[in-house]
């Protein structure tokens, strides 16, 4: 007998009316989009047989694989701002859990695989652009070292779905360190299930915070413990000027993973109000609007968890409140050391307030300049390497207006007494040359969608998962979208 392609252990399956037990739909005729084969290896699985028909049978929902539990997950929401008590997957299953080879449990899901009790309206399908987009940005982020679900397998199905004009409908395998959203513990807090919210938060201890199984208070430490992840989570975002674009409180984990890659986008030229998602119509889910919205989110999760931080009430709500007041410090604080190391800097808390300046200036100047967000920082270390004109060259004729802000940062860096080209080779590390470029991901996914073309895709993804390395052939790539390309830019939701 061979052996199974995946080792299951599915505790979440296990916890008693957490999900509902259901099956893939069958599809008409699979076709590989995308297998991750690093990612196979890194979770202990035999990638070439994964790469089998047997595989692509698995991936499309046509065959559960060997010690499959696949379940539908509750969970209920915030959809910008208001509350939505049961949503969950819709159009996703949790296939099961395997350990990988670090040791780590981690989630093994499908998105667009049919309806299921929790689809309302909804067809339960996913579309092969979007899928396609979760698989490039996803990864994307992965390389940038910000912590991601991860795209294991896409598979388009052969069927027609149906949205404003027909599509090709696809299959994304996803892995988590695990589904559990706030909208999780809101779904079983709604209906006062406090046994539940505690089966879900031990649960949830026992996977993210294990140091904490066991203890008295180990409820408030796991909320710490997701405040600390998400601040430090959206302000690596903002560092690489990555846009959710919808983060719903069914679209934020306690695993301090972005998850529900959908409308999300790049910034190119730098502006804090940046939307790029069409149901944004208020921009409540702008570039600069996301560490107080993920706040918010945070807030909401308190609610739920309450009860368990104490018995008594006000005692409960005045440690929730102490706790979600820490997230702007965890933020700031990221944030500066993420940009510090952006402008080459090794920073010490006296320079602190000074740094902060220095960091924002440039974000004003860019702003008023609609200077390119990563070329902006990516090419300071040219600056260094006294090559100008390349970070000039941003600014077009207003480059003059940098010279003050140019000789302040220079003098900065120097006072570091490290030799130029060490700080340049430092930066570079840090500030991507290659993000996901807009106008790049929508060929990519045209020429997927119209003509089953994957060449853009593959060629989009061997870039931006190499996102730091100067590369002569790949140069063009680098580039900002030209005004035409990039005016109106308008992101979808996966529906
Ligand atoms: P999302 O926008 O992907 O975060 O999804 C929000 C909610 O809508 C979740 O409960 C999804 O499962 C559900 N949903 C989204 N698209 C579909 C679909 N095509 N069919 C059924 N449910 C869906
Ligand atoms: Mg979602």
């Amino acid at each position: 007998m061979s052996s199974p392609l995946f080792p299951f252990d599915n505790a979440y399956a296990r916890l008693d009316g957490l999900s509902v037990p259901w099956q893939p739909a069958a599809v008409p005729a699979p076709r590989w989009l995308h297998l991750n084969r690093g990612l196979a290896d890194e979770l202990g699985l035999d990638a070439e047989a994964l790469a089998s028909d047997d595989g692509l049978a698995v991936f499309a929902g046509n065959r559960v694989p060997e010690g499959a539990q696949p379940v539908a997950q509750a969970y209920a929401g915030h959809q910008f701002g208001g509350f939505s008590p049961q949503l969950g997957d819709g159009r996703a299953l949790l296939l099961g859990e395997v350990i990988d080879r670090q040791g780590r449990r981690r989630d093994i899901a499908f998105k667009g695989s049919g309806r299921t009790p929790f689809s309302r309206g909804g067809d339960g399908k996913a579309a092969v652009g979007p899928v396609l987009r979760e698989v490039l940005i996803s990864e994307a982020m992965h390389a940038l070292g910000i912590p991601t679900t991860r795209a294991l397998a896409a598979v388009a199905t052969g069927e027609t779905i149906r949205r404003e004009r027909p599509l090709p409908g696809a299959v994304l395998t996803r892995v988590a360190a695990s589904h559990i959203r706030v909208g999780t513990f809101q779904f079983f807090a709604a209906r006062s299930d406090t046994e539940r919210v505690r089966l879900l938060a031990d649960h949830a201890i026992g996977r993210h915070d294990p140091a904490l199984v066991g203890r008295e208070d180990r409820f408030l430490a796991f909320y710490e413990a997701v405040v600390q992840r998400q601040a430090r989570l959206v302000a690596q975002w903002m560092s690489v000027g990555f846009i959710h674009g919808v983060m719903n409180t069914d679209n934020m984990t306690v695993s301090g993973e972005t998850i529900d890659y959908g409308p999300c986008a790049f910034l190119e030229p730098y502006d804090p109000q940046t939307v790029f998602s069409s149901i944004d119509t208020h921009g409540r889910y702008a570039f600069g609007n996301q560490p107080g919205i993920a706040q918010w989110n945070l807030a909401r999760l308190a609610e739920t968890l309450l009860p368990l931080f104490h018995a008594d009430e006000e005692q409960a709500l005045a440690a929730a409140t102490r706790a979600l007041e820490g997230f702007a410090g965890h933020f700031d604080r990221h944030w500066l050391n993420l940009h510090r190391l952006k402008l080459g800097l090794r920073g010490d808390a006296a320079d602190d307030e000074a740094d902060r300046a220095l960091v924002n200036s440039l974000l004003q100047l860019m702003h008023g300049h609609r200077a390119d967000f990563t070329l902006g920082f990516r090419r300071l270390s040219s600056v260094l390497r006294g090559a100008l004109q390349d970070w000039l060259a941003l600014w077009g004729d207003q480059h003059a207006a940098t010279g003050d802000w140019l000789a302040r940062w220079q003098q900065r860096v120097d006072a570091q007494g490290e030799p130029a080209h060490d700080v340049a080779a430092r930066m570079d590390a840090t500030n991507p040359l290659f993000i996901p470029r807009n106008h790049l991901v929508e060929n990519a996914l045209e020429a997927a969608t119209e003509s089953g073309d994957l060449r853009a895709f593959e060629r989009l993804l061997t870039i931006v998962t190499d996102p730091y390395t100067e590369r002569s052939d790949d140069a063009p790539a680098a580039l900002p979208g030209t005004p035409e390309q990039t005016q109106g830019y308008r992101t979808f939701c996966g529906t």
